[in-house]
């Protein structure tokens, strides 16, 4: 028997004006990507800004349904918009922030299970880390790769026999 543990680390800014200046200007894009949330029944709008290699920004914001399972995630929709329409390119940095009654959420908010098995999967396919900065009023979290929000995940690996 073997008992193992999975350790991730990241690096936690308490004033946004530490941040490196990509990542800055990243949020700001997130920010603005939350403006174009359809959350008519939660207000709970979620800005999501995808950085490519070449420089072109990706945005995605949540969009709600009355019929709430038929909704998508602002991370989920950046991505599926990337995938679609700039394919050949990599993805380096996802900027994810939230804005509850208008204002950013103290918090950092992380991406549900769902997105963080898009993004492992994208990360994969781009054969590099993809950068993940969750910005909140008070503190930002940068995690230097997607495979730290989800240890033991389930990849294209365990497809094979
Ligand atoms: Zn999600």
């Amino acid at each position: 028997m073997n008992k193992r543990e999975v350790n991730i680390s990241f690096t936690e800014y308490q004033k946004s004006d530490e941040l490196p200046d990509a990542d800055k200007k990243l949020v700001a894009e997130a920010v603005d990507a939350a403006s174009g949330a359809y959350a008519p029944y939660s207000g709970f709008r979620v800005g999501a800004a995808i950085m490519l290699d070449d420089g072109t920004v990706v945005r995605g914001a949540n969009v709600e349904n009355a019929a709430f399972p038929s909704g998508s995630c602002a991370e989920k929709t950046a991505l599926s918009y990337m995938v679609a329409n700039y394919g050949e390119r990599q993805a380096v940095a996802i900027a994810i922030t939230a804005l509850s009654d208008g204002q950013m959420t103290e918090e950092p908010v992380p991406p549900c299970g769902n997105c963080r098995q898009m993004l492992i999967e994208e990360e994969q396919r781009g054969g590099k880390p993809i950068r993940v900065i969750l910005a909140g009023h008070s503190a930002t979290y940068v995690l230097e790769s997607s495979q730290a929000l989800m240890p033991l995940s389930f990849t294209g690996n365990n497809l094979r026999k």
